[in-house]
């Protein structure tokens, strides 16, 4: 702390902090200009209880169209910000330019969801990260959502449970309809060897929800090991 206090003005001098998103010079231990900051859009109220699809004009919560009768393996899937943007150029600044420091920054927001109402009451066992598929993680060599999952676990202090694995890539799913979708991505997942989930409550953890059906995918399997009940946070909703 005291090293710190001594050096960061001298830090700053030669590293001075920069925006994420846009490179300009900001405060030192701000991620943002204010320009930045104000084009990202937090998901708040009203927007559905399950799946945190904003919904303009309606004030009282409720299930959208796309929920209502989908039932999901996952108790709700709590997302932060929109993937727009900010956020949406970040993301893939990660993914495709091997830009890790952003995953901090990024971070910081996917903890904030854990304040969610629907998140703060619960008490979980474990943080799981939904698993990139191992030819994918051979050409990126890394999985962002474990990033995401091993930043909050060390800001939450909620043990990561790197339970799931993905077996095979997931053909393109267009000619499918939603059933066979979901047969499909159910066997996209399984159990890690030698883990046990049982009777635990645990949180999901993906960069982006578009579907919500590879959360679903994943929450269906952690049921299937044990697990007492799923509930999903994304840093960002499609
Ligand atoms: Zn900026
Ligand atoms: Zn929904």
């Amino acid at each position: 702390m005291l090293r710190r206090a001594v050096f960061s003005p001298l830090l700053s001098l030669f590293f001075p902090s920069h925006c994420a998103g846009c490179a300009l010079r900001i405060g030192e231990g701000e991620d943002f200009c204010a320009e930045c900051y104000s084009s990202i859009e937090f998901i708040q109220p009203p927007r559905c209880q399950t799946c945190s699809q904003p919904f303009a004009g309606l004030t009282s919560e409720f299930d959208c169209p796309n929920c209502r009768g989908a039932a999901f393996h996952f108790e709700c899937a709590v997302s932060v910000v929109r993937s727009r943007r900010v956020i949406r150029d970040l993301i893939h600044r990660v993914k495709y330019n091997r830009e890790f420091w952003i995953t901090k920054c990024l971070g910081k927001f996917l903890a904030t969801g854990l304040d969610d109402p629907r998140l703060s009451g619960q008490t979980f066992d474990g943080i799981v990260p939904v698993p990139l598929h191992p030819r994918r993680l051979r050409e990126r060599e890394f999985n962002q959502a474990a990033l995401l999952a091993r930043h909050l676990s060390r800001n939450s202090g909620i043990p990561l449970r790197d339970v799931l694995l993905r077996n095979r890539y997931t053909n393109t799913q267009t000619a499918l309809d939603r059933r066979e979708r979901r047969q499909n991505l159910r066997n996209a997942f399984s159990a890690r060897k030698n883990t046990k989930v049982t009777d635990q409550n645990l949180l999901l953890i993906d960069d982006v929800l578009t579907t919500g059906s590879t959360l679903d995918a994943c929450a269906a399997i952690l049921l299937e090991m044990g697990a007492e009940s799923v509930r999903a946070l994304t840093l960002a909703r499609g």
